[in-house]
Order: C-alpha cells, then sequence, then structure tokens
C-alpha cells in the first residue's frame, strides 16, 4: 500500500513536471562570438598558417589532430547591433559545423550549418539540457535528414542548427536539475526582454541570473543571432503542445511565422502562453531585435516528433523564400 502510494506521488510528480512548459516572452552591445571550425567528416587540407589563441584540444567524437583543419578564427570586432536587414549575412561563411562558445563546465556549444543561402533559418534544441533531450534529438535527426537530403534545403536558405544551447544540462540527464545550467539558471529566463531576477518554472523558482545574458551559454547565442542577422529563430521545447510567437511589444513576424510552422506541423498557433508567467525568454529577444521567433512546444515529452517538424521547417523555409520554385 506504502508502496503504491509512492509510485503514484512519483508518477503525479512526473507527470507534473514532464507537462511544464517552457514558454517564452533591449539591445545588445556584447562582443561577438569567437567561432571554430570543427574539423569536417572528409579531412581538407590544414591552412598554412593559423592564430595560435582559442585553439583548444576537440571533442574526442571527431578525428584526432592529425587529420583536424586549423581552427578559422572569425574577426570579433563586428558591431552587430549596427547590422541592417540589408547587410550580407555571415552564415554563407560559416563552416559547416562550428564552435560558437562554450558552458559553464567547459562543453563546447556547437553548431551545424547546412545549405549555403543567404537567408538562415535557425533552430535550437535542448534549452533545457537533458529534461527535453528529445528536442537535442530532434535537431539532431534534422541535422542528419538534411545532410543526406540537401535538396531538401532550398538554395536561398542556410540552416543554422543548435542541437544543444544548454550540454551541461543535457550531461545531467533528464530530471530537474538537467533543466537548468551549470550555475542553477534556467536558459529561458536569462535573456534581456522582459527579465525578472524572480523566475518561475510553473510555480517553482528558478534562477534567471544576476541580470540577462549574464550566463555563457546565452551569451554565446545572443552574439550568435546579432552576427548571423537570421531570418527566423526557433526554439524547440516540451511539451505544453503549440507554437508561442515570441513578443515583446511588437511583432516582427513572429505570429506569421508560428503560423507557418504551426499549420504545416499540426501543432496549435495564435495563443500567447498562458500556463504560468514566464519572463526573459529567448524568443522575446529574438523578437525585439526584429527578427521572427517562436517557441515550439513538442506534444510529447520523449517523442521528437520528426515528421511533422520537418513539415514545418520545410513550410518556414519557403516563408523565407517564397520565390523559390520548390515552394509553388
Ligand atoms: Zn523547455
Amino acid at each position: 500500500m506504502r508502496a503504491d502510494k509512492t509510485v503514484v506521488a512519483i508518477t503525479a510528480l512526473m507527470v507534473l513536471l514532464m507537462s511544464a512548459a517552457c514558454q517564452s516572452n533591449g539591445s545588445l552591445g556584447q562582443e561577438l562570438p569567437t567561432l571554430i571550425v570543427l574539423p569536417t567528416l572528409s579531412p581538407s587540407p590544414a591552412p598554412t598558417a593559423f592564430p595560435t589563441r582559442d585553439i583548444r584540444p576537440l571533442p574526442t567524437a571527431v578525428p584526432t589532430a592529425a587529420s583536424t583543419p586549423a581552427p578559422l578564427i572569425v574577426p570579433t570586432d563586428t558591431p552587430s547591433p549596427a547590422l541592417s536587414p540589408e547587410a550580407t549575412p555571415a552564415a554563407t561563411t560559416l563552416p559547416d559545423r562550428f564552435v560558437f562558445g562554450q558552458s559553464v563546465e567547459g562543453r563546447d556549444l556547437i553548431g551545424y550549418r547546412i545549405g549555403s543561402g543567404e537567408r538562415v533559418l535557425m533552430l535550437v534544441g535542448a534549452v533545457h539540457g537533458g529534461f527535453e533531450q528529445h528536442t537535442s534529438d530532434l535537431i539532431e535527426q534534422l541535422a542528419d535528414h538534411y545532410r543526406s537530403t540537401p535538396a531538401n534545403v532550398l538554395p536561398q536558405v542556410s540552416l543554422v542548427l543548435i542541437p544543444a544551447l544548454n550540454p551541461d544540462g543535457l550531461a545531467r540527464g533528464r530530471v530537474l536539475a538537467g533543466r537548468l545550467n551549470a550555475n542553477g539558471v534556467d536558459l529561458n529566463r536569462n535573456w534581456p526582454c522582459g527579465w525578472s531576477p524572480n523566475a518561475v518554472f510553473r510555480d517553482q523558482p528558478v534562477g534567471a541570473g544576476a541580470e540577462p545574458l549574464d550566463q555563457p551559454e546565452t551569451r554565446a547565442l545572443a552574439a550568435l543571432i546579432e552576427d548571423l542577422q537570421p531570418g527566423a529563430v526557433l526554439f524547440f521545447h516540451a511539451a505544453a503542445a503549440g507554437v508561442f510567437a515570441g513578443d515583446c511589444g511588437g511583432d516582427a513576424g513572429s505570429a506569421a511565422m508560428s503560423a507557418v510552422f504551426g499549420a504545416a506541423a499540426s501543432y496549435a498557433y495564435g495563443s500567447d502562453f498562458s500556463d504560468y508567467v514566464v519572463t526573459g525568454t529567448g524568443p522575446a529577444w529574438v523578437n525585439s531585435i526584429g527578427i521572427p521567433s517562436a517557441d515550439v512546444e513538442l506534444t510529447s515529452a520523449t517523442d521528437p516528433e520528426f515528421d511533422r517538424n520537418l513539415a514545418g521547417v520545410q513550410a518556414v523555409q519557403c516563408w523565407l523564400a517564397p520565390m523559390s520554385p520548390a515552394c509553388a
């Protein structure tokens, strides 16, 4: 009997946590990210000379140093806030695998570029680490799909995929602590727009940082976004089942983009997140700098829901590049 009650209590807690959303809600002058090339799968000749700073051992999952191309250091002095929509996107200079920063515990923040068009569609997974591991799985599955089916990336588009904004939390696994970064900060409460030191996850207080963008993960992503000026940024979470447009007093196209994604992926859209008050979210800040953005909340707490999200990404590509014959 007692064991039964324990099981019921644990189950109820899990349901509560899994069903909880992680939804969304300034200008920035931080330095731009230092981009480091990860080796491609087919080794290429090493440059004859390269900078000596910011070079460090590569992860064990990649080829050994003998076949490793030397890192490329991208200039870091571009005044990103001054970038206009007409500025030449930096995505076309991105390597196909790159490191744009490090986590609190020193793990690489890794991105993939697939496609070479000037209109960037950025997809971000595992903002909430291992607590939403399947969102990272989704980004990896999408990367695998587009690498094996490159024709599905429109010529006008570059996909920039970030499988895990919170690799430290990802390493902790599917526990509540895995939701936060290694400083105990919720990385979807640390952005400038609508930021509050008193952030919550449902009815629980969570760290929001001492000030907006004081965490290495959010700061690195903000700088990358300001550098690339994407056409749209989608953050994947679970499991509130819906697409929630970034909103920070004004719409940069987030609502329209959310409708396109939601209709194609068969997720609800058009409503504000109302389960509880969220502050300082990523999509709100991205919207505030004039870039369409949304939280995509998967329906499942474990299933990446690949097919419907692939359909959504295809639709947003066409939204970004409606002139493409593939979108007729
Ligand atoms: Zn989340």
